[in-house]
């Protein structure tokens, strides 16, 4: 799947580099073409005035063969074609009504252009009469070789490359930039609104004017209550922070069938609260860091708890590289599935810090599995419960 920077490249920058590359690589064709044809015209008509006044052309098939780059073919009065360097003269025809041979008829020399029947190119032939009386006749192709072309082209794709290259990392510099601004101010915001629910109730406490001990209990709960939020936040932040800011240091292999029963035994007292079942199936072991690992399960765990029905069950399931875990919860509806990986997302915004979310688990497994080169799916639908697959390669 292409990541965000990726489908931002690809829609921002991509097309400017193929309006900047295509049209080079046409007009350079363009300029090249028309160059070759005005040289090669140039290059015939010279070595045909040459020709022209040559005296003593014994052996024409030697003559003709003295050519490399160009086709020569010696034709006698009548049109009969007396030597050809690419061809079998006995086998070609008469030559007698060839524009080039009508004109050099008449004036001593004579030009034509067309796609030669022999080689189907884009060819000008120039025509001479020579000193004995007979006819030479220099034809090139004035269309570019493949070779030339490769040459040409390959300078052209190599800059659009390095352009690709620029573009994209600055694409993912600007990218990195507007989540880090994103994420900073989502910080503020997450972080304000339960210190503002502890001033507000410690301020009225403060007062001395509540003088009921149940209130003035109630408040100091909702504080406590609160602080906790606040402090849950801020271990999710750090604990986020740590696994995008380090790379992975003393890889072992992590026995994922004891870090699921930890989770189970940490996560018991939450999971009774709903009289949900956590079952431990099967077993595996990944090669990453401990910790990490538990924290993946953990927060899947108790996101099944969270959003499960009372009396359900949480499943982890383990096989070999793979992790399961699935709930028979309230599920995602279908619009939300893509987006609950990203920070600070939730469903439903006001209910998940009732459940004592911090909208940050998802993130946190989503960075863990990325960091130990794994692929995380999830599938749900709403009211049908979630599944959250995971898969490591080593
Ligand atoms: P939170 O701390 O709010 O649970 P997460 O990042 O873990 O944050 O999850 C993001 C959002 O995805 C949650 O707020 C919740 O709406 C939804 N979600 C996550 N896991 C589940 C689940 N197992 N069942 C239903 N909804 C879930």
């Amino acid at each position: 799947m292409m990541s965000k920077t990726e489908s931002v490249f690809f829609k921002k920058y991509a097309l400017i580099i193929i309006a900047v590359i295509l049209p080079l690589m046409i007009l350079s064709f363009l300029w090249f073409s028309s160059n070759k044809q005005k040289q090669v015209h140039n290059w015939l008509w010279t070595a045909a005035r040459i020709l022209s006044e040559s005296e003593n052309i014994v052996d024409y098939g030697e003559f003709a063969r003295g050519f490399k780059d160009v086709r020569v073919t010696v034709v006698c009065r009548d049109g009969v074609v007396l030597a050809d360097n690419r061809a079998n003269a006995k086998k070609m025809d008469c030559h007698a009504n060839r524009p080039e041979f009508l004109q050099a008829q008449e004036t001593g020399f004579g030009e034509d252009i067309r796609r030669s029947q022999t080689t189907g190119k884009k060819t000008i032939y120039v025509m001479t009469k020579l000193k004995n009386g007979k006819f030479a006749r220099l034809a090139q192709s004035t269309e570019l070789t493949a070779d030339f072309l490769v040459w040409l082209f390959a300078p052209i794709l190599f800059l659009g490359l390095c352009l690709a290259v620029l573009m994209y990392a600055y694409a993912k510099n600007k990218q990195v930039e507007r989540m880090r601004r994103e994420f900073v101010a989502n910080v503020s915001h997450e972080l304000k609104t339960p210190l503002t629910s502890i001033k507000g109730f410690a301020e009225l406490t403060a007062t001395g004017l509540i003088t009921k001990v149940d209130t003035v209990k109630d408040y100091q709960g909702k504080i406590v209550r609160q602080s906790d939020r606040l402090l849950a936040m801020i271990n999710d932040i750090l604990h986020l922070s740590k696994i995008e800011s380090t790379k992975p240091k003393e890889l072992v292999a992590v026995d994922t069938r004891a870090a699921a029963e930890q989770v189970k035994e940490s996560l018991k007292l939450f999971a009774d609260d709903k009289n949900i079942t956590i079952q431990v199936i099967g077993g595996g072991s990944i090669i990453a860091e401990p910790e990490p690992i538990y924290h993946l399960i953990y927060n899947l765990a108790e996101n099944g708890i969270k959003y499960g029905k009372n009396g359900g069950v949480v499943k982890i399931l383990l096989d070999g590289k793979k992790i399961t875990v699935a709930d028979d919860g309230i599920g995602i509806p279908e619009e939300d599935i893509e987006r609950v990986f990203e920070r600070f997302y939730r469903v439903d915004k006001a209910r998940s810090p009732e459940r004592g979310g911090t909208g940050l688990g998802l993130a946190i497994v989503k960075h863990t599995v990325q960091k130990y080169n794994g692929t995380v799916t999830l599938k749900s639908g709403e009211g049908n419960g979630t599944q959250v697959y995971i898969e490591f390669k080593r």
